[in-house]
């Protein structure tokens, strides 16, 4: 069998379930199981395909996949601002619109002439915030939370595999750990964090592939899904960290609410690629 009917047979078992996204994936699947470049893939589609583990891997990932498992987790890998993360059961796959919660934070930055910040995020899951912040910004420090113990394990390897010596991650609860306490008074600091933020409720109304696959720690923010905020929006009351959120589609009108109570004055929303509200930005009190 040549690459061509290998990559035609694979794009129609899974078009049924991914439609438009199916040649994308099977794409992503060859080069990732046969060690290819897309150039390669490209060059070699009338070759015939070696059998072998390459091969045994590409199937199984294919049926895999119409089982509804994320690619992410196929290749073990997901691609977040250019960066490559390696990514494993336990934690959160890196999201495209969680990209602008990192755009956001450097554009902060750079607007108001934070050189050198200290960034602390509040659940770093596969530590694609934290890391890529670090890797834009190389005279940041970064100090990351987080409670699981799979996302530790995975970000710190993603540190050492992206050489962040700027960041320290620690395996524990945020809100229990006094070491926070201690950034509250100092001067360039920076929070951010995307919270677990889908109601408790909604959970079972997710997408199959989300919820069998991903961890709900990263994902239930509790009853009303704000849990995470309230805590966050109360510790950071009265300390003028800017702090920035990724939020759940629907959340701006509660979360500014919220805000507002607890003093925040400068709140803004950013939307995200598809104009859905997706980053709350609180500026000082
Ligand atoms: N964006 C995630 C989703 O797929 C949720 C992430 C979160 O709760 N922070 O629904």
């Amino acid at each position: 069998m040549t690459f061509f009917c290998l990559i035609n047979w694979a794009v129609l078992q899974l078009n049924v379930p991914l439609g438009g996204a199916a040649k994308a994936e099977v794409f992503f699947l060859i080069e990732g199981t046969f060690n290819m470049t897309r150039s390669m893939v490209l060059s070699s589609l009338q070759e015939s395909v070696p059998e072998g583990e390459c091969l045994a891997l590409f199937q199984s990932g294919v049926h895999r996949r119409l089982g509804g498992e994320p690619l992410a987790l196929i290749l073990g890998k997901a691609s977040f601002l250019g960066y490559e993360f390696m990514i494993k059961p336990g934690v959160l796959i890196p999201r495209p619109e969680t990209e602008l919660l990192v755009s956001e934070v450097l554009s902060f930055c750079k607007k108001r002439h934070y050189s050198a910040p200290f960034v602390l995020e509040l659940g770093y899951g596969s530590g694609c915030i934290l890391l890529s912040l670090a890797l834009k910004l190389r005279s940041l420090t970064g100090v990351g939370w987080d409670i699981s113990f799979d996302a530790y394990e995975v970000a710190s390897d993603n540190k050492d595999q992206l050489s962040c010596d700027n960041v320290t991650l620690h395996h524990g609860n945020f809100f229990e750990d006094d070491r926070v306490v201690s950034f509250l008074d100092q001067s360039n600091v920076i929070f951010v964090a995307n919270p677990p933020y889908i109601p408790t409720p909604d959970i079972a109304t997710l997408d199959a592939s989300v919820r069998q696959f991903e961890p709900l720690v990263a994902l239930d923010g509790g009853s009303d899904g704000l849990s995470f905020y309230r805590q966050c929006f109360s510790l950071f009351k009265g300390s003028n960290i800017p702090q920035f959120y990724e939020i759940g589609s629907g959340q701006q009108e509660r979360l500014g609410a919220l805000a507002e109570q607890c003093g925040y004055g400068d709140i803004s929303i950013t939307n995200d690629y598809h104009n859905i509200p997706r980053i709350l930005t609180l500026i000082g009190v």
